[in-house]
This record gives structure tokens, C-alpha cells and sequence, in this order.
């Protein structure tokens, strides 16, 4: 067995889908060839922290499930292809998989305002509310996590707001694109998917 032969057999055997006779093969080759053994591991740990994050509805408490190593019922997402059939990529997603993990279990904890942007100059925060005034212009990005936001001028670029309320006025415009996330798993997926986009343009 070559090296070219072997990627796809490790992603068949993570998969389930290898024979006895084939696994036998590839063990032998991962015995004797140390880059696949490293790619090897690289995958394993890639595959048990995606599924680990998979979002399939399960009882009980998510983060107490990711924090008791509790696993996840299996199933295949087209990303977990996609990172998976990227070896390159593997390190930067498992990196990345790492820290947004530690984001998603530390969600509930932290309920406070955050707002976050480029050009907060021009923006107000009454109490839990962010407003954007009428006539003013937010340059760049806005994030607004756990508050409301009452847009009323101008955002040049894109919206964010995450676990919060919008109210736009007739004035309002945003330049970007704005997107209402709910849950800390979904603002997993936006971030892995916007880590995607940029990597693979
Ligand atoms: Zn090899």
C-alpha cells in the first residue's frame, strides 16, 4: 500500500466502512509510515471533536455533555467531510474546534452585553439596549451579543446579533448583511462558517 492509497482508507475506517482484510492493510501501513500514522491521529482528533460539536438534538444539558466527554449520537455532517478531506486544514480546525468549544461551554455562563466593532463611536448603549442613532453611521461591523439593538441609521457593514432583539426603524439600512443568531451552537456553525469561507476562497 502507498501513501495516496492509504488517506482514503483512514477515512473509510473513521467512517466505519473499512473491512476487516483492508484494516488489517492499513494498520500495517500505518505501522511502517510514520507521516500517515501522524495524519492518522491528526483525523482521529479532528473527528472526535466534531462530533463532539455535532448539533443533533439530545436530552440533557449540551455543555455538561462536551464537558463529561459524554458522546454524541453519530452522524455525518458534509463539513466533517470537508475538514476531514482537507488534511492541511486539520491543525487550524482543530484549533479552531479547541477554542470555540471552550466559547460554547462558557455560553450560559455569560449573559452580560458584549458589543463589539470597529466604530463604536457613534453608538449608544442605554441599559441592555445598543442603539444606532438616526443620521449616524456605524463604519465596519457590528456585534451585539445578549442586548437589544434599535438600528435607526446606518451600519456600512454587516450586523451581527446574537442571542438579542432587532428593531429596525424606517431609517435603518445596513450596508452588509445582517444575521440573528439564537443559540451558542448556531454562533459555533456562523463562525466555523465563516472560518470556512474565508480559507477556501
Ligand atoms: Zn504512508
Amino acid at each position: 500500500m502507498n501513501c495516496k492509497d492509504a488517506i482514503p482508507w483512514m477515512h473509510e475506517y473513521l467512517d466505519g466502512d473499512l473491512s476487516g482484510p483492508e484494516a488489517a492493510k492499513l494498520k500495517e501501513h500505518l505501522l511502517t509510515c510514520r507521516d500517515c500514522r501522524a495524519m492518522f491521529e491528526q483525523f482521529e482528533r479532528t473527528e472526535a471533536l466534531v462530533r463532539s460539536l455535532t448539533p443533533v438534538p439530545v436530552p440533557g444539558d449540551l455543555t455538561a455533555r462536551i464537558m463529561n466527554g459524554i458522546p454524541m449520537p453519530k452522524r455525518r455532517g458534509a463539513w466533517l467531510r470537508w475538514v476531514r478531506r482537507h488534511p492541511a486544514a486539520s491543525v487550524a480546525a482543530v484549533f479552531a474546534l479547541v477554542m470555540l468549544t471552550s466559547f460554547a461551554t462558557m455560553w450560559n455562563e455569560d449573559s452580560e452585553l458584549i458589543v463589539k466593532g470597529t466604530d463604536l463611536e457613534h453608538v449608544q448603549i442605554r441599559g441592555n439596549t445598543v442603539i444606532v442613532p438616526a443620521g449616524q453611521t456605524v463604519r465596519g461591523n457590528l456585534m451585539v451579543q445578549g442586548g437589544e439593538v434599535q438600528v435607526e441609521g446606518e451600519v456600512s457593514g454587516n450586523l451581527t446579533v446574537i442571542d438579542g432583539t432587532v428593531n429596525m426603524a424606517s431609517t435603518a439600512r445596513i450596508a452588509g448583511q445582517y444575521k440573528k443568531v439564537d443559540q451558542a451552537l448556531d454562533y459555533v456553525w456562523y463562525k466555523l462558517n465563516d472560518w470556512a469561507t474565508a480559507i477556501t476562497h
